[in-house]
């Protein structure tokens, strides 16, 4: 009897930007596109050396990530998920989503190729509605621009269309990000990102930050909880802390990553969890070139995570989605007990921070405000668990079990 293929999740950094952002922190460069050209070579070189491992594999996403991929020009975009598409088995019904920037994404004939070639959900940086908030934290595109890029994915053939949006930037009053979530609304996307600022150390933002009149942690949250109330009169539902999504254009993408699904990741940062291992590769765009021509090492992390031991991230993971914790899931897969986190879950359920409903335990957006906390005291309270059967193991006491 044939067994069903496993779904797999691609992912390709392209990590090329025409300018840094004053508050990014991700492994993008700027003043680097004369290595565009040798860089999609080797990223459709080691996407093919790949191929093999996932060939009992169905791929039924993929997301091109930066970085702005947008940037790398609809030539090589299309070069490398033609590679994909001949290489792997891609599904009929993949999504395909390319991260695109508005100022590199206003060209119709360039979505259309893109579009033709196989990409079927584009995410806009839009971040602000507001041009002195953009050009405050160094982007380089305008509102006006948005639009333009919102309109030519629209006409090209896109229907699914999320903006990335971020609240609490510098001198932003509740008033100002009303008018910025309001303005995305405007635009009908099918879904949002919404992410607080968070000002990383060896960014600009960082060195400036005491000057720079952020809003402080309150205000951070109030208007997390507004967008959270705003986009749900308008049909934009939350399924993450920072997602929302009109019903079935969820980011099946990253859905992969919350629920521990298996997804290999190309190029300079990128991630990996496939077959058990958790991998990533150096942040080192020279180095990655080389790599995949020489053979030279690129790895930074190379990890086998025997599926028991997968606990901690089950949780952490679960928890920030709002179909939240399924007790006997965690039961099944790890064979212990969820009754362990029930005294904690109550306290947070009579705080307003959890819910159980439908027989699964989650956060609600009060809740999200302090999710690490909560995390915390769920690894708590597992760290406890598993110390108390590892003393019991000792004492050659083996009653402490599941049932
Ligand atoms: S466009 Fe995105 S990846 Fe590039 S510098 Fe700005 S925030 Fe970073």
């Amino acid at each position: 009897m044939k067994t069903a293929a496993k779904p797999l999740g691609l992912y390709v950094h392209i990590p090329f930007c025409k300018q840094k952002c004053a508050y990014c922190d991700f492994y993008s460069l700027s003043g680097n596109e004369g290595l565009m050209d040798d860089y999609t070579d080797a990223l459709c070189a080691h996407l093919t050396e790949t191929a093999p491992f996932a060939a009992g594999h169905t791929v039924d996403t993929v997301y091109f990530g930066g970085g702005t991929p947008s940037y790398l020009g609809e030539k090589r975009l299309v070069q490398i998920l033609k590679t994909i598409l001949k290489k792997y088995r891609v599904d009929r019904h993949a999504e395909i989503t390319l991260e695109a920037n508005p100022d590199s994404a206003g060209d119709q004939k360039a979505l259309k190729a893109l579009r033709k070639a196989g990409f079927n959900r584009v995410s806009l940086g839009m971040q602000s509605a507001c041009d002195e908030e953009l050009r405050e934290i160094g982007r380089v595109h305008t509102m006006d621009q948005v639009r333009a890029a919102v309109e030519a994915a629209r006409k090209a053939g896109f229907d699914n269309l999320s903006l990335d949006l971020i609240y609490g930037l510098p001198h932003q009053t509740q008033d100002r990000w009303a008018a910025n979530l309001a303005a995305a609304v405007d635009l009908a996307p099918d879904h949002l990102s919404c992410y607080g600022l968070k000002v990383e150390e060896g960014t600009p933002l960082y060195t400036r930050r005491d000057d720079a009149g952020l809003p402080g942690d309150d205000e951070q949250a109030d208007m997390y909880l507004y967008t959270v109330d705003y986009l749900r009169r308008f049909g934009y539902f939350q399924y993450e802390i920072s997602n929302f999504a009109r019903t079935g254009r969820e980011s099946r993408h990253n859905l992969k990553y919350w629920t521990l699904g298996e997804y290999a990741g190309f190029g300079p940062g990128a991630h990996s969890d496939f077959g058990d291992v958790r991998y990533a590769y150096e942040k080192d765009l020279a180095g990655y070139i080389r790599g995949v021509r020489e053979g030279t090492p690129m790895l930074s992390e190379n990890d086998r995570i025997p599926p028991m031991d997968r606990d901690t991230e089950w949780l952490m993971l679960g928890l920030r989605t709002v179909r939240g914790l399924d007790p006997k899931v965690f039961e099944q897969r790890f064979r212990r007990r969820f009754s362990m986190f029930l005294p904690f879950l109550t306290q947070c359920e009579q705080a307003g921070y959890a819910v159980y409903e439908e027989d699964r335990w989650h956060l609600t957006p009060k809740g999200f405000l302090v999710s690490n906390q909560i995390i915390g005291g769920m690894l708590d309270v597992l760290a406890e668990d598993k110390r108390r059967r590892t003393e019991a193991a000792a004492r050659g006491d083996f009653r402490v079990r599941l049932d």
